[in-house]
């Protein structure tokens, strides 16, 4: 793994819900979405790491939706100090039917093969599916970076995310939440003819949750961090102190 990128501590995701998660600018991604947001929490499927009274739940899918506000959000985070913290895409009615689904590609190094460490199969059969370098890591910002400029010949509101490991791109225009499940299979099978290293099950809407941004990675201790075009050419997600919490110092 790059450089201080490992698992948080329990006590160092308490520290960081406490007193660094930026809830104003997470409430500023959602200024956009009208309709009740769904969050969910992983304690720790990967990481393995969990408070004890826990243990049972630690590797399930918890979904927050009953909640008065953000605030009452980082209280439910605090309890169960997650590795993991998303949101759900779907948009939902004031019956719970779901109206939409935001787009979204989530880009990930692991996917992209690496001149030292190979393909994704070379890396499982060494138990390392879920590690990366440097090298990929740089691989997959530029791979950001070309995604967003063919999703922007499309699409005027699209959002890249750093998300910890890899890069998320969103489109926030309406009637990208209004594709049908088909026009997005479709366009998840063009993405990658492209020759863009994307998880269909993202873009495709079987997997609805994404990370929330400005929450914390738990497996490399890195914040989701929102960045703006002209941002990614230059992101060193290595070093930039924006996605670095402070417990790392
Ligand atoms: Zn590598």
């Amino acid at each position: 793994m790059p450089q201080r990128m490992r698992y948080s501590t329990l006590e160092e995701r308490k520290q960081f819900y406490s007193s660094e998660f930026n809830l104003p600018k997470a409430a500023e991604w959602f200024s956009i979405q009208s309709g009740k947001v769904k969050f969910a929490v992983i304690i720790g499927r990967h990481t393995k790491i969990y408070p004890e009274k826990y243990k049972e739940e630690a590797s399930t899918t918890i979904i927050i939706d009953e909640y008065t506000n953000l605030e009452d959000v980082r209280q439910q985070i605090l309890e169960f100090l997650p590795e993991a913290v998303y949101y759900d895409r779907n948009v939902y009615d004031a019956n719970d039917l779901k109206v939409g689904q935001e787009l979204a590609f989530d880009l990930d190094p692991e996917n992209i093969t690496c001149p030292i460490h190979g393909t994704l199969a070379d890396k499982m059969k060494r138990q390392q599916g879920l590690s990366f370098c440097e090298l990929e890591l740089e691989m997959v910002r530029k791979e950001a970076i070309g995604l967003y400029e063919f999703l922007a010949k499309r699409f005027s509101e699209v959002r890249a995310v750093y998300s910890g490991r890899g890069f998320h791109l969103h489109v926030l225009d309406k009637e990208a939440y209004l594709l049908s499940n088909q026009e997005r299979q479709v366009f998840a099978g063009q993405v990658k003819s492209a020759g863009f290293h994307i998880d269909e099950w993202v873009t495709a809407g079987e997997m609805r949750l994404i990370r929330l941004p400005y929450s914390l990675n738990g497996l490399v201790s890195r914040i989701v961090l929102p960045l703006k075009k002209d941002e990614l050419g230059s992101f060193d997600a290595v070093h930039d102190k924006r996605c670095i919490p402070k417990f790392l110092g």
